[in-house]
């Protein structure tokens, strides 16, 4: 089980928070100026790299608050974690 620091409340287990999804890409400004296989590649295409991965969690039986993690996904280390300050919903996040 991983043990997640919540920006907001610190270290936690995993079972107090839900996975959001890779964080990118950024949800499209215009999406009726897609195309319908540029909005699929959006909606339903995700790189899983090996690696370092920008991820969207949610501490639900917390805070209820949405932050960023970036963890390793070969040895689940986590790297950071970080609020989603100026994001108004979970499929907009900040760069970094
Ligand atoms: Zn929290």
């Amino acid at each position: 089980m991983l043990r997640i620091i919540c920006p907001y409340c610190g270290l936690r287990d995993q079972t107090e928070f839900r996975f959001g999804g890779e964080s990118k890409p950024r949800r499209p400004s215009d999406p009726a100026a897609l195309s319908d296989t540029e909005w699929a590649g959006y909606l339903f295409y995700r790189e899983n790299p090996r690696g370092l991965l920008n991820e969207r969690w949610v501490h639900s039986y917390g805070c209820g608050q949405w932050f960023e993690l970036v963890r390793d996904t070969v040895t689940h280390e986590l790297k950071r974690s970080a609020p989603l300050v100026d994001l108004p919903g979970p499929h907009q996040v900040s760069d970094d």
